[in-house]
């Protein structure tokens, strides 16, 4: 892997967190000329439905719905992310291939112990990133130390107090376009699978509806139709309050 500079760099659990939780995000972004890669730190092989196969495929599907630069997988062992120096070294190497300028990450608490130990790898692997006496190498050549400038988490399941909200509206099409293509995973109209498979919390048809209502929710909050939240790991600054005329 050589560096692959980038404007965002959305570190996922399992494949479909990105979509699921920043999708609209992400597909505002990459509509406005930025590069976005999505790494998922798993294949998602523990998951009720689906194989590891099945789930590449849908991940391949939906970030071509997304227009990712590129797409990435360090496979850890799923359901048992172990906040370890091997781990904190997978992504440290991603942080300094990719440069990112933001990085989205998952919020500090959440249903799924996953993503907590998601939050907290990132978090040290970030730190560790920053210092030149980490050394990590990428086909033979010493890497060089870097920090993304800002560290933005996603809402998954349990909510945290929100920074800001980005407006979604014309995303959202797009998004559950995104996440319709892991059809596995999520319910979709007719699909075999939908009467077939083990039910799980997120292939209920519900669960599609909650992710519509939160989105509503929030777009209320800033009156707008659909609206993604996210809280800052710093204290954000503005550079002038012309910033927010802009809005
Ligand atoms: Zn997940």
């Amino acid at each position: 892997m050589e560096e692959r500079k980038t404007d965002v760099l959305v570190i996922a659990t399992h494949p479909d967190d990105g979509e699921l939780c920043c999708g609209g995000t992400i597909a505002k972004l990459t509509g406005e000329g930025r590069s976005v890669v999505v790494a998922d730190c798993t294949r998602g092989e523990l998951g009720s439905r689906g194989t590891v196969e099945t789930r590449r495929q849908e991940a391949d599907r939906a970030s071509a719905v997304l227009n990712l630069s590129e797409r990435v997988n360090l496979g850890m062992p799923d359901g048992n992310i172990k906040v370890d120096e091997d781990n904190v070294r997978k992504i440290i190497k991603t942080i300094r291939m990719f440069k990112p300028t933001l990085l989205l990450l998952p919020g500090p608490s959440d249903r799924h112990t996953d993503h907590e130990d998601v939050h907290s790898l990132v978090r040290k692997a970030v730190f560790q990133s920053g210092l030149p006496k980490i050394v990590t190498e990428e086909n033979g050549s010493r890497q060089e130390p870097f920090r993304p400038q800002r560290l933005l988490c996603y809402m998954q399941t349990y909510e945290f107090p929100v920074d800001f909200y980005v407006n979604i509206t014309d995303e959202f099409p797009r998004k559950l376009e995104a996440i319709r293509a892991y059809s596995t995973q999520f319910h979709v109209e007719n699909h075999e699978q939908a009467t077939e498979a083990y039910e799980t919390f997120i292939s209920r048809p519900e669960f599609l509806d909650f992710i519509e209502a939160r989105a509503r929710y929030f777009g209320a909050k800033i009156g707008v139709r659909y609206a993604e939240a996210f809280a800052s790991v710093e204290p954000l600054g503005l550079k002038s309050l012309s910033v927010l005329l802009e809005i």
